[in-house]
């Protein structure tokens, strides 16, 4: 059986991973347009003094609840190489009309549960505080159908809850605006709690009872010592040594079916053939590919849109500081109109990151709906503004790295869920295609991997039908 995966990155990886180690008989080709492996995984280690400065261009880190990331880690011999992040410097803040306000404690699955610690917070009113408290008796919507974690959270908490703690926690995840983004494809979750508890506050803390933290994981947060770089690397080793054939610098213009193959046009004129084909590239991308033999599906998959971001990391010395970078760094409300999303104390976070002496940070910019500037120059003045005006840092940064991720980040907005009943729908009309990537059923790194693993079963499920 010949398979052809488009897209490198870590969805388009583990793909061909999952197919080269459990299909004995699976010829894999792997194509990927840029000129290195990993997609939005890239790390760039810069040795510097006695130490190395562990820059992250896109992720920085995994859910180690999702079990999918730590699965894989562990298949690759990566699982002793996992750090967490730091338990010793917790704090999270966030920027509250030009001030940082610690995160009130008692947060589970984002949702506040520690009475005493909201009424100390000061990022909400007593108004607000009070409306909060309303959670405990609202009874639960009987609504049918799907709803923005905007009117979600404003309904159970109050709108001043939802623009000042729960917004740049869930919309920032997705640098999506949290009135568009649909709850149903986001966090379900929330919505069961609702039904189930009555109460988000009750229902976290019930599920929290239910599921004691397991006292040997070390952290929620994963990452292997030198980068996210290492899983990138170890698979690429892997389907090496599978005899994967693996091509970089090969985009994928078309794809064709004639006759029970598939045919994937190259810029370079040349076509590859083969039996079954997964398409781990973003949603528009898998649209071009598909355009002319499935329009249907090729304009569901237009329709799912993304957002750009880009990410600004920069050293100091620890002694131009003005302040101690005591936590995991900052995250900003959309209401507050900066252009930055959040900021992450990278050094202490990861400590092993920065060598001794000095701090990196890392400003992460742009959201869905603003324009951001698009030009490396730019992006480092506004990262440098932001860190002025908030934690007020004048020295120039020692050393600074800039990645600009071009409609990056996909939203799962209203209309979500029904986008992918039709897109479903469709490819079971087309046995031996299947798509994996962040576009569809979860963005972060784990889901990625699960969503490659799931690929190859529909095609092996589809192959053996046939034959
Ligand atoms: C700044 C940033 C921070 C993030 N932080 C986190 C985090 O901390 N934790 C987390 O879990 N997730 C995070 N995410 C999300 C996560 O990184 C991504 O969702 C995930 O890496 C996407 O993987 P993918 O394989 O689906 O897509 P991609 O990584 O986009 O891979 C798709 C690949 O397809 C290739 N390609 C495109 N067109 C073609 C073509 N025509 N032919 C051949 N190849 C093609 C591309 O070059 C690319 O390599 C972050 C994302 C960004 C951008």
């Amino acid at each position: 059986m010949k398979l052809t995966i488009i897209g490198g990155g870590i969805a388009g990886l583990s793909a061909a991973y999952y197919a080269s180690r459990n299909t004995q008989h699976a010829q894999v080709t792997l194509l990927e347009s840029d000129s290195r492996w990993g997609g939005k995984i890239t790390t760039d280690r810069v040795a510097f003094d006695d130490g190395n400065f562990i820059i992250e261009g896109g992720p920085d880190t995994f859910l180690a609840t999702k079990p999918w990331g730590v699965a894989l880690c562990k298949e690759l011999g990566l699982g002793e190489r996992l750090q967490g992040t730091n338990p010793t410097k917790k704090n999270t803040y966030v920027l509250n009309r030009n001030r940082l306000l610690p995160l009130p404690d008692g947060l589970a699955m984002m949702i506040p549960t520690n009475v005493q610690a909201i009424l100390k917070s000061h990022l909400v009113s007593w108004f607000g505080k009070a409306r909060m408290g309303l959670d405990f008796i609202i009874p639960p919507h009987s609504l049918n159908g799907d709803e923005s974690i905007g009117a979600f959270v404003s309904r159970r908490l109050g709108r001043e809850a939802y623009e000042n703690l729960i917004e740049p926690l869930m919309s920032g995840i997705y640098a999506g605006d949290g009135d568009q983004l649909s709850l149903a494809s986001t966090f379900p979750y929330l919505r069961d709690l609702e039904i189930n508890y009555g109460s988000l506050a009750r229902g976290a803390l019930e599920m929290r009872k239910k599921s004691p933290s397991n006292p040997g994981s070390r952290s929620a947060f994963l990452t292997p010592t030198t980068g996210l770089a290492e899983i990138v690397e170890k698979l690429v080793e892997s389907l090496k040594s599978n005899r994967a054939d693996l091509r970089l610098n090969a985009r994928a213009l078309r794809i064709m079916h004639h006759a029970d193959t598939w045919h994937v046009t190259l810029d370079t004129g040349d076509t590859l053939q083969s039996d079954s084909i997964i398409l781990a590239t973003p949603a528009f991308v898998s649209a071009t590919l598909l355009e002319s033999f499935a329009p249907t599906l090729a304009s569901d998959l237009k329709s799912i849109p993304y957002a750009s971001t880009a990410t600004v990391s920069l050293a100091y010395r620890q002694s131009d500081l003005t302040r101690e970078l005591d936590g995991y760094g900052y995250v900003i409300p959309r209401r507050e109109g900066r252009k930055a999303l959040a900021c992450t104390w990278t050094s202490t976070k990861f400590p092993h990151r920065a060598p001794d002496g000095y701090a990196l940070i890392r400003v992460f910019v742009g959201r869905a709906g603003q324009d951001i500037p698009w030009n490396e120059n730019d992006l480092l003045a506004l990262a440098k503004e932001e860190l002025n005006l908030t934690l007020g840092i004048t020295a120039e940064p020692i050393l600074s790295r800039v990645f600009m991720w071009d409609k990056a980040m996909p939203q799962y907005n209203l209309g979500h869920p029904e986008i992918l009943k039709r897109i479903d729908a469709a490819l079971e009309d087309h046995p031996g295609l299947a798509l994996a990537g962040n576009g569809y059923r979860g963005i972060g790194i784990p889901d990625c991997i699960h969503s490659g693993e799931i690929a190859v079963k529909k095609i092996a499920r589809e192959l053996s039908r046939a034959n």
